[in-house]
């Protein structure tokens, strides 16, 4: 199953707990900062996301949608 996530970068406050438990290295830190001054993570949109929704699970922000394609 193909997936992709949609992240709310204000919302972000970029523990990394996304990145670390995502099974397909599908999330990385990018260079944006939010509004919070936090520096937020990105979908690396590498292919292999499988809209697992552990990232979503994981964080406590509850800053991820999960999609399915
Ligand atoms: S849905 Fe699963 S595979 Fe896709 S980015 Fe989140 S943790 Fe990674
Ligand atoms: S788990 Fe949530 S708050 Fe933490 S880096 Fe990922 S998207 Fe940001």
């Amino acid at each position: 199953m193909k997936g992709y996530i949609e992240i709310e970068e204000e919302l972000c406050k970029g523990c990394l707990l996304c990145l670390a438990f995502c099974p397909k290295e599908a999330i990385a830190v990018s260079e944006k900062i939010n509004a919070g001054g936090y520096t937020v993570v990105s979908f690396n949109g590498n292919g292999a996301c499988t809209g697992c929704a552990v990232c979503a699970l994981v964080c406590p922000e509850v800053a991820i949608e999960v999609y399915r394609a």
